[in-house]
């Protein structure tokens, strides 16, 4: 299918990368999408996700820039750490032994942040968010982070409430929105709703922070997900709040996803000015994405401009 935009800029505000092809593949292997219900023949990428795969579909789409949201798997790094150092360990040590995982794994996450920032620092096409699990480490260990990284030219940082095992509003993160509200970095969140515990990121559960920090710039990913039906009344009460329309967009067609007429609708009730798109690469091929945003009913050439980034371009002032 040829692309059909002549939008400029194109951003692409939801893309992860990744050091390898392999490493990439096996992050794709271990997230699940389960929220949508059956799939409807979902169009998946064949990438792997470094950034030689990134370079060749941004050339091909004409893409200005990618914003990579990272996101650090902390389950993956703790089963590396725990076969590394609990090779010898007696029961008696086990509590030590915990405590040395810990913080290897939030090691690992800093590096990780390091190397993402650095290919930003190196790449004109990629800006990044840098990925915080503040079950990890202190408050006041990752603001520090953050405020680094940001000299450096990272533009926020990147939650996933559902995968980190917490709430949006966890006291956790309070002092790492302050740091983010005052800095005017961005805070980019997955959002949708829960399946393990209580942890869960449904769009109205974003209020409480917003009411707190009335100037951070929170971006809820994948327009509120499987809880997109509270999408509006969040975007109503808080005109500060972004979206993007990663994933929900591949999965139209799916019980709990809303068709491309309901996505027009959700949009512009939402307001076009505070939707951007986003691929989620290298789950979904960006040129795709940007297709089925040019088929979204009833929008004008305008509104198209500013969803596939206009918007994006305001907002991570590009
Ligand atoms: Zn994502």
């Amino acid at each position: 299918m040829p692309i059909s935009t002549t939008a400029e800029p194109l951003v692409d505000v939801h893309v992860h990368l990744y050091p390898t092809k392999q490493e990439g593949q096996l992050a794709k292997d271990s997230y699940v999408i389960w929220e949508y219900g059956d799939d409807p023949g979902v169009e998946f990428a064949t990438a792997g996700g470094d950034l030689e795969d990134l370079t060749a579909i941004y050339g091909k789409g004409g893409f200005t820039r990618a914003i990579v949201v990272h996101l650090f798997d902390t389950a993956l790094a703790r089963r590396d750490a725990t076969e590394r150092l609990s090779i010898n360990s007696k029961p008696a040590e086990t509590d030590a032994v915990q405590a040395e995982i810990q913080v290897a794994v939030g090691e690992a996450m800093l590096a990780s942040n390091r190397w993402i920032a650095s290919v930003a620092l190196n790449d004109p096409l990629v800006d990044v968010l840098v990925s915080v699990d503040p079950t990890l480490l202190t408050p006041k260990e990752i603001a520090d982070h953050v405020t680094d990284l940001a000299k450096l030219g990272v533009k926020g940082i990147k939650l996933h409430p559902v995968s980190q095992g917490y709430l949006p509003f966890d006291s956790r993160l309070h002092a790492i929105y302050e740091t983010c509200s005052d800095a005017g970095l961005v805070v980019l969140s997955h959002s949708g709703p829960g399946h393990h515990g209580s942890a869960s990121a449904k769009p109205t559960e974003f209020a409480s922070v917003l009411e707190r920090w009335p100037n951070l710039k929170l971006v809820l990913a994948h327009l509120g997900g499987a809880s997109w039906q509270e999408t509006p009344a969040l975007a109503k009460a808080f005109p500060q709040v972004m979206f993007d329309l990663s994933e929900i967009i591949e999965w139209s067609g799916a019980s709990s996803a809303p068709t491309p007429d309901l996505m027009s609708m959700l949009i512009k009730e939402i307001g076009v000015d505070r939707v951007m798109m986003g691929s989620d690469f290298p789950w979904y091929d960006p040129i795709l994405t940007t297709d089925r945003v040019m088929g979204l009913p009833g929008l004008s050439t305008q509104e198209r401009s500013a969803l596939l980034g206009g918007n994006a371009a305001r907002v991570f002032d590009i």
